[in-house]
């Protein structure tokens, strides 16, 4: 049995409670080296196998699972394994073998970012939706999903695996819609304890990160629920009735 699990973000403790025991009961852990904080490790088994992953092959991962395919592994991801994890293709190998899996969910570092910076993606008023992406960068992104045409919608934008390449980022964004001083921000390494957090704009990104030296392990936030103005919410309105509350006259 294989267990795919969320790391969180970074910080030891942002694991989920299930991940934990996972890992507690694990006889072989496969961690995302690159990312994933090592202090997790320390709660393995004394005996417990453990393997880097950010050296390894898919057919290397995979090779260590089937090899031991009467045992628990667990195949520990950084943040939430949904999101750029590369686990689809492992699911699928692991189909064909045969060998039983889950997915435990974990913390992305899109919410470690969003609470590093107390921020709210879906602001009443200025936007209801979230964008994930990136760049292309050696891996290709759809040309319907590009920069320009996502930036169009002027929805919050949570930018991964872009921080090198901040430039042509920031080009992007403004010619897709978005203005020099719309409101942005950079949080390297969120939930680490030498986590960073800049507020910026789409124009300054570049400069920005290049003086507080981040080119990677960060993520670009845009968009204006980073702004001052927002609508309160409907939720908590006095004149507003819902299914657990009255409105107050
Ligand atoms: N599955 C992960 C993302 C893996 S892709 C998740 O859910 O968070 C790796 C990219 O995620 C990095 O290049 C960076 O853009 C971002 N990232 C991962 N951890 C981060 C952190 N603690 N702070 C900021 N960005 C992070």
């Amino acid at each position: 049995m294989v267990h795919f699990v969320g790391a969180g973000p970074g910080a030891a403790d942002l694991i989920t409670v299930r991940g934990r025991n996972l890992l507690e009961k694990a006889d072989i852990i496969i961690y995302a080296g690159s990312l994933v904080n090592k202090e997790l490790l320390c709660c393995a088994r004394k005996d417990c196998e453990i393997y880097d992953s950010s050296g390894m092959t898919l057919e290397e991962v995979i090779g260590v699972i089937a090899e031991n395919a009467d045992k628990e592994t667990v195949r520990l991801h950084t943040g939430d394994p949904s999101i750029y994890g590369a686990i689809r293709e492992q699911i699928d190998a692991l189909d064909r073998l045969g060998i039983k899996y889950d997915v435990c969910p974990g913390v992305s570092s899109m919410f470690g970012a969003s609470a590093a910076i107390g921020a709210e993606y879906t602001l009443p008023g200025v936007s209801q939706s979230v964008i994930i992406t990136r760049m292309a960068g050696r891996t290709p992104v759809p040309e319907r999903e590009s920069i320009e045409l996502l930036s169009s919608h002027g929805a919050s934008m949570v930018i991964f695996l872009s921080a090198g390449m901040l430039e042509e980022l920031s080009a992007r964004l403004i010619s897709g819609g978005y203005r020099k001083d719309s409101p942005a921000a950079i949080v390297y390494k969120a939930t680490w304890d030498d986590e960073k957090t800049v507020m910026t704009t789409v124009g300054d990104l570049a400069a920005d990160a290049a003086e507080q030296g981040i080119n990677r392990t960060a993520l670009v936030l845009v968009g204006d629920f980073l702004g001052r103005d927002y609508e309160r919410s409907k939720l908590y309105d006095p004149g507003f009735s819902h299914g657990y509350r009255r409105e107050q006259k």
